[in-house]
């Protein structure tokens, strides 16, 4: 058939929800297998039987991406199962403790950058040897903040940890282009999804407001959030060979948020 992605295995980490949810199914509509890599939660597993409906096969492994143990025996049991691996997407991220520097403990740092940056790193890590036979796309999920916007007071280890993303996305696209293995980050600006309910943020910080105001004549494409389908496109362009071009680039969608 002319389906993009026929006969491709796809990982995807943070499957159970929001962009990754949407990506995870997107890739199985366009033909690929999928990996599906999330905490334990029954959300992913509905998103297993949704792929499963429609006709392709998906199998979850529970794991926490910042597990260095867990990452290398979970990758190798999905590259086992489906023979394979030909699309990532490291999309697993949490908005941690929202503090400002003076109040974030060492702890609330470390587990914002082990789950954001160093668990991009292990799903890499991981990935290459399955994929440096036949190539492949990388796709890394990093965001406006850090990169082109403070949206937030408090944010600086999220903003760290999608700042490093992308660096890591493009020294990976220079190491790995050997295998015609492309990488890319994608930088959303806000999408409509379940991240805002484990974020804590300190008391200090609710009394901080940033006002958000347009300039005369300019406007965003939305008013609020886009949705985590619109993402999910740009997931399966770079994943096809329709972006066989792209690598070590950072796009962004987020209908022009960061311009204004
Ligand atoms: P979400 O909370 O709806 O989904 C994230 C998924 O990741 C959840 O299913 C969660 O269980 C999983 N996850 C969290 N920690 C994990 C871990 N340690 N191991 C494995 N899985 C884990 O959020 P989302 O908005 O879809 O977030 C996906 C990515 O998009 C994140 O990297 C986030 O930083 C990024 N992002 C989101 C927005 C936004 O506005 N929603 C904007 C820019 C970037």
């Amino acid at each position: 058939g002319g389906l993009l992605l026929q006969g491709k295995t796809a990982l995807v980490t943070g499957a159970g929800s929001g962009i990754g949810r949407a990506a995870a199914l997107n890739l199985a509509r366009a033909g690929a297998n999928v990996c599906l890599l999330d905490l334990i939660d029954e959300r992913t597993e509905d998103v297993e039987k949704e792929i499963r409906s429609i006709g392709r096969e998906a199998e979850f492994f529970d794991v926490d991406v910042s597990d260095p143990g867990r990452m290398e025996q979970a990758i190798r049991a999905a590259a086992e199962r489906f023979g394979r691996l030909d699309v990532i997407f490291a999309n697993a991220g949490i908005n941690g403790t929202l503090a400002p520097i003076e109040d974030l403990t060492p702890e609330t740092w470390d587990q914002t950058l082990g789950i954001n940056l160093k668990g991009t790193f292990l799903t890499v890590k991981n990935a290459v040897p399955h994929m440096k036979t036949n190539g492949g796309s990388i796709i890394i999920t990093s965001s406006i903040n850090g990169n082109r916007k403070f949206s937030g007071f408090g944010m600086s280890a999220y903003s760290a940890s999608k700042a490093g993303q992308v660096a890591f996305a493009k020294m990976a696209a220079l190491e790995l282009a050997r295998y015609r293995i492309r990488v890319n980050a994608i930088c959303p600006g806000g999408i409509q999804t379940n991240i805002g309910e484990n974020t804590n943020s300190t008391k200090q910080l609710d009394k901080i407001r940033i006002p958000v105001e347009y300039p005369e004549g300019a406007q965003p494409l939305e008013h609020g959030p886009g949705r985590p389908e619109q993402v999910a496109d740009l997931v399966l362009f770079l994943a096809s060979e329709q972006s066989s071009h792209i690598t070590g680039t950072e796009i962004y969608i987020d209908g022009a948020e960061t311009l204004l």
